[in-house]
């Protein structure tokens, strides 16, 4: 149950960016919150954006490619990974193919599908707009450990959960990972054989599969 002083049930009815309502229930000033955070992430990357002459989405999927395997990177996947439709991801791999960051790669058996690879020019350009998030960063590394820990442990249960619910359509958490079991009170990953301290879940697992 909501922790603030409407009952969870009787807030879902209310108007959540109302301040009176808003105000009465934690849940409800942490979803300010979050809505808030995710206007600075999109003032940050529109920034990156103009001075390099790409989009956001371009830059998300540049990073993104440079960082997963080539079984992600492609039009489906990329397309789920960003809550966005297909022509939006083809549109935007099109401009990033006429720019030469990118490179088609049809090895895969589906002769249809194709993946994406960064040309040199591409990792050049990674290595330029990567840093859009610092900012955020440099600001959660003045807090408290204690503070860091409390608040991840939340963010990734709350990534879970939005995701069982249909919310978030892509997450790579040990939570939702086959290899992840519960062993008594503590989370434990079967792959590498280790109890895991809320600090070692992971959001982004390259060895992650899903249940
Ligand atoms: S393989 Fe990765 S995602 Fe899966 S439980 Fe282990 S650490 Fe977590």
């Amino acid at each position: 149950m909501s922790a603030g002083l409407i009952p969870a049930d009787i807030f879902m009815e209310k108007r959540i960016f109302d301040p009176v309502v808003q105000n009465k229930s934690v849940s409800g000033k942490i979803v300010a919150g979050l809505e808030r955070i995710s206007e600075a992430f999109k003032v940050l990357l529109w920034e990156k954006a103009k001075a390099l002459g790409l989009s956001p989405i371009q830059i998300q999927i540049l990073i993104f490619t440079a960082y997963h395997t080539s079984d992600l990177c492609n039009v489906s996947h990329l397309a789920k990974e960003f809550n966005v439709t297909k022509p939006t991801i083809s549109d935007a791999i099109r401009a990033l193919f006429s720019k030469d960051l990118i490179l088609k790669d049809f090895s895969s058996e589906d002769s249809r599908s194709y993946s994406i690879v960064l040309s040199e020019k591409g990792k050049t350009m990674v290595a330029a707009t990567e840093s859009f998030a610092n900012p955020l960063y440099q600001q959660l590394e003045s807090f408290e450990e204690g503070d860091l820990e409390s608040l991840f442990h939340t963010i990734s249960k709350l990534i879970f959960q939005l995701n069982r619910n249909g919310i978030l359509s892509v997450q790579r958490t040990c939570y939702g990972c086959k290899f992840y079991s519960k062993a008594e009170a503590s989370d434990y990953c079967n792959l590498l054989e280790k109890p895991l301290l809320n600090t070692d879940i992971r959001l982004d697992c390259p060895e992650f599969i899903i249940r």
